[in-house]
Parts: structure tokens; C-alpha cells; sequence
């Protein structure tokens, strides 16, 4: 049996300070294996253990992994003094648990974003030498063709001197604009350097007007999720993540 404090579990869940915890306690709200406790110090198992406040059954994890859509126009962080954020995308009940994301998609970049409180997964996804496949989808302007294709499967020479490693494009379509031609692709890669689609594409000569992340290793975006609205992961898609 894994125990911790009563107050300690609670307190992880948001139900307030240490003093708030004791108060809910002595007011009876708070119910250990069908009981009131005296002391809310109490030795606790959070999974095995019956506890309830206000007769509701607590959830407890200590890590959450969530799946965002993410929209343009928030950012990446987990807070900013003017930029809504996107934290600002999910509920109180789960910001208790601090998440934040796991790597960064520019803030006009929508797509697969992975948060979670969990900082040894998120250090080793993000990890340089554990190549984790990150797929995109875009529009780009000009016609895409087997020539980018050939050069971003050799690598491609980014404005600051740094060669890509092999990335896997494919054309999807193109359209005819009134302004020219506008390719839809796809691109996986495999690390993340800053801006990476995008200056990819400005090394080829064309640019990217619109991005879409849609996968992340193993996981890819749920097509069911709106842009802002995110779900958690099951348990097994945390473990094909680990
Ligand atoms: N590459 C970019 O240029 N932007 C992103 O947001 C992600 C990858």
C-alpha cells in the first residue's frame, strides 16, 4: 500500500489549501472507507482507498496526458501577460495538475498538442536523439513537386547553415489560385528545430501559409477533436508514448 496524507492527496486535486482541507474535514465533508476521519494528516491510499468529499468519489491520478487541438491564435506556454494561452483551453478541475505542452507549435500553427504534468515523458519525446516522428500537414505556395521531395529526403540547408535530417514529404494536391499555384502536403519529421516546416519550405523557395500538426510518435490527432477542444489519453496511448 502506497499512502500519503490525506491533505496531500486532496490538496494535488485542488480541493484547496492545507487549512481549507483541515476545515472541509472538521465540517465532516470528507469521508476515508465510509468514515469521517479526525485528522485530516491521515494516512491515505489515494487508488485504494474510499475517499469521498461532499459524498462524490475523488479521481485521482498524479500524472494527466491530454490531446489538444490546438487553434491559432493562442500560444504555446502556459501563461502570458496578454496572449491567451493554451491553458486558457482547459478546465480548472484539470489545471489543478499543472500541465504544460510538450514542445511548441507557433501560434499560427494549429494541431496535435500534447500536455501533460508528466516531466520525464515530456523530456525524453522531446529528447534530440530519440527522433520522435512529428507529422504535418500544409499549404504552401507554388507548385510542390518531386524536386522538394528529393530535397528534403537528402536534407535541406535551413538560413542559419543547420542541414535537416531526412523528412518524408508527399503532395496531396495542388489548387489554382488567382495569385498561382497552392500545393497541399504532407511532411513528417523527425526533430524539432524552431520554426522547422516553415523555413524548410523558405529553403526551397516556397512558403508555408498554413500548418497543421497531426501526429506526434505514435499518437495521432483525433479527428473528432474541434480546434480548442482537447480529450485525455486512454491508458494504453500513454504507454505506447512511453
Ligand atoms: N514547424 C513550424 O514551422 N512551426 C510549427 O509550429 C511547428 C513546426
Amino acid at each position: 500500500k502506497k499512502t500519503q496524507r490525506l491533505d496531500k492527496i486532496l490538496g494535488h486535486l485542488g480541493y484547496g489549501s492545507r487549512s481549507d482541507i483541515k476545515k472541509m474535514v472538521k465540517q465532516g465533508r470528507v469521508m476515508l472507507n465510509g468514515t469521517v476521519p479526525k485528522d485530516s494528516g491521515i494516512q491515505a491510499d489515494p487508488y485504494e482507498d474510499s475517499i469521498t468529499v461532499d459524498g462524490k468519489g475523488i479521481d485521482y491520478r498524479e500524472f494527466i496526458y491530454l490531446m489538444l487541438n490546438k487553434p491559432q491564435d493562442v500560444i504555446s506556454a502556459t501563461e502570458d501577460y496578454r496572449e491567451r494561452t493554451v491553458l486558457d483551453l482547459i478546465p480548472a478541475e484539470l489545471r489543478v495538475f499543472s500541465p504544460f505542452p510538450v514542445g511548441r507549435l507557433d501560434k499560427d500553427t494549429e494541431g496535435f498538442l500534447l500536455l501533460t504534468n508528466d516531466g520525464q515523458l515530456a523530456h525524453d519525446l522531446l529528447s534530440p536523439r530519440k527522433h520522435v516522428p512529428k507529422t504535418y500537414e500544409a499549404h504552401v505556395l507554388g507548385e510542390i513537386g518531386e524536386r522538394e521531395i528529393a530535397l528534403f529526403r537528402e536534407g535541406v540547408t535551413l538560413d542559419d547553415g543547420y542541414v535537416t535530417l531526412p523528412a518524408e514529404l508527399e503532395v496531396l494536391g495542388h489548387e489554382r489560385l488567382e495569385e498561382g499555384v497552392m500545393s497541399r502536403i504532407r511532411l513528417t519529421i523527425s526533430e524539432g528545430k524552431f520554426h522547422q516546416v516553415k523555413r524548410m519550405f523558405m529553403a526551397a523557395g516556397s512558403k508555408v501559409v498554413y500548418l497543421k500538426r497531426i501526429s506526434m510518435g505514435p499518437l495521432t490527432l483525433d479527428d473528432s477533436l474541434t480546434l480548442g477542444s482537447y480529450r485525455e489519453l486512454t491508458e494504453a496511448e500513454v504507454e505506447l508514448l512511453k
